[in-house]
């Protein structure tokens, strides 16, 4: 069975001196590094994808989870932006069912806040003509208030029903490397790009260091493809000095089902600022989000939400709501993640910024950033675009599917089951079926209110380069956000998985649980000191 790079052999053949050169490496192992890798290999290029933390660790899990068009960029008049994102979303729906999938969205009206409801039954009409579909319509107060029970009906003047598509957006990087592992690629996580080497004053490869032992190797590539997101400029200014990125940070709370249930995504303007919120189901849970500020913090440290977010979210859901009222007790947990956002102007409100990608080419260094899960490979195209030169010709033309599509069918493989079937075949690909066949049926069951389960859990210690439990709980899976206390009461059978698995003992396991407990408490929890 096929599953991620090794990282100990090809960092031991690296450190013998071999494997040292590329057509192309990528640095950062989020969705635009991923569908880099993955748009270079299937051109045949021998390409290596370096992430210095885990996969996905950066902004790519900590997304809102949207596949989406983005209404607010198209108000703004970005149609191309809009309608490039709108295509991408109805082909990912198609390619990847279980992993991107359609939900309703309803955006409220509430009288003397714009837009309104004719403004947003035409904006709703480009939307899904962009989109090439029909599927908006408005929705009276009362249809309303059956979807969202406990809707405050002051001002209240119904929504406007429409479609985007939600994705779980670690897994959505993690598809996209297995498929170009699978044909050929390489993906390391825990290695760190420290610095560029240079021939002739042009970039020709970079220095690498592997976290675990502290070794640096330097690697030489015919293209340097620099996909570090919120990061970019660090790499970026050992050729040009010009600061480009703006870190916005955006955040998010998880209360439990049970205190809100949603099977609809409800978008409304919140009352202090009339910027748009969401409230949205997500494995399981539901979801408040998202801010908007510039992060001034570290990037190395990870981003977390502040009692100010905190609050702002809370209050603007018990505005709506006002029987609920949500105060901090009631919190799961918490992310926040920073947009990698190219900045216009200075000064400029944080929410007016634009979201499209910028690729930037500089002494044979390719720099891509900005953008959206959402339009992951249209931006690795243009990232390839602008390494061609350096590279040899390839004759495709970009228009290929992004994933391998299984050769097995939800109900064949679980006829009970085969909603619960798509899903694993959405992340997994064909390999779902391996994963259900090397674990027992006892491990198949769903764990709490997520449809996760503890064969996936077994799959990822396996195959997909868990280093660290964290790697397992918050990004392979969602347990440790979606489950209470971080998901403790799957301590013991997870401390199992990976003795039998990875031969942890009891003092690897302990280190491990610490390591997990201390980052849960810091970054995805509450602020200590409210
Ligand atoms: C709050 C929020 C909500 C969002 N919601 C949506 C949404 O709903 N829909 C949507 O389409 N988009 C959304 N986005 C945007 C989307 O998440 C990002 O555009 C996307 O994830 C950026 O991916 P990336 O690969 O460029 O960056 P990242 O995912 O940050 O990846 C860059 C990686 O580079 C690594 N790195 C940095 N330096 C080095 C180095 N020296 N060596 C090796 N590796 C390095 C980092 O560790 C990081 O993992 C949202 C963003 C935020 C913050």
């Amino acid at each position: 069975m096929k599953g991620f790079t090794d990282r100990q052999q090809l960092l031991a053949k690296m450190r013998n001196g071999e494997s040292l050169d590329w057509d192309i490496i990528v640095v950062g192992g989020g969705i635009t590094g991923a569908g880099v890798l993955r748009e270079a290999r299937r051109r045949g290029y021998r390409v290596l994808l370096l992430e210095q933390q885990d996969f996905s660790w950066g902004t790519s899990s900590r997304s809102s989870k949207m596949v989406h068009g983005g209404l607010r960029y198209l108000a703004a008049g970005d149609v191309k932006l809009t309608k490039e994102s709108v295509v991408e979303r109805e082909r990912l729906l198609t390619e990847a069912p279980g992993l991107v999938d359609r939900i309703a969205f309803y955006f409220t009206f509430r009288k003397g806040l714009f837009p309104g409801r004719l403004a947003m039954t035409v904006i709703l009409a480009i939307y899904d003509f962009l989109a090439g579909i029909k599927d908006h319509r408005y929705c009276n107060n009362d249809q309303l208030i059956n979807r969202f029970p406990g809707l405050d009906k002051t001002n209240l003047k119904g929504a406007s029903y429409y479609t985007d598509a939600m994705v779980d957006d670690s897994r959505l990087v993690m598809r996209v490397l297995q498929d170009s592992i699978d044909d050929g690629g390489h993906a390391l996580n825990y290695t760190k790009v420290t610095g560029l080497l240079f021939e002739n004053e042009k970039v020709c490869g970079v220095s690498v260091e592997d976290t675990d032992t502290a070794t640096v190797i330097e690697l030489r590539a015919s293209a340097v493809i620099n996909a570090t997101g919120a990061w970019a400029d660090r790499l970026r200014n050992e050729v040009n000095s010009e600061k480009r990125i703006r870190p916005l940070r955006g955040s998010h709370i998880i209360i439990p089902k049970s205190l809100y249930p949603m099977s609809d995504v409800m978008t409304f303007l919140h009352q202090d600022d009339k910027r748009g919120v969401y409230a949205y189901p997500w494995e399981g849970t539901t979801v408040l989000g998202t801010t908007d500020l510039d992060h001034a913090e570290d990037l190395d440290i990870e981003a977390s939400i502040s009692n100010q977010e905190t609050d702002y979210l809370l209050n603007a859901f018990n505005h709506q709501f006002p029987h609920h009222k949500l105060t901090r007790a009631d919190v799961l947990s918490t992310w926040a993640g920073v947009r990698p956002v190219i900045a216009a102007e200075r000064g400029r409100n944080p929410s007016k910024e634009r979201r499209d990608h910028a690729v930037w080419s500089d002494n044979g260094l390719i720099t891509v950033s900005g953008g959206k899960l959402t339009t992951f490979r249209l931006i690795a195209l243009d990232a390839l675009a602008a390494a061609a030169d350096s590279l040899p010709k390839s004759s495709l033309v970009g228009d290929e599917p992004m994933f391998v599509k299984p050769d097995i069918r939800a109900n064949e493989l679980l006829p009970n089951n085969p909603q619960w079937a798509q899903r694993l075949l959405g992340r997994y690909g064909q390999k779902a079926q391996t994963l259900l066949e090397e674990s027992g049926t006892n491990e198949h069951i769903s764990l709490g209110e997520t449809e996760f389960c503890l064969a996936e859990c077994r799959w990822a210690v396996k195959y997909e380069a868990v280093k660290h439990l964290d790697d397992l709980l918050l990004r392979r899976t969602r347990l440790g956000m979606c489950l209470p206390n971080g998901g403790d009461a799957l301590y013991p059978a997870l401390k199992d998985i990976f003795s039998t698995e990875r031969n942890w003992d009891n003092v690897r396991w302990e280190e491990e649980l610490s390591r997990y407990k201390a980052i849960w408490q810091g970054y995805y929890s509450l602020p200590d000191n409210p």
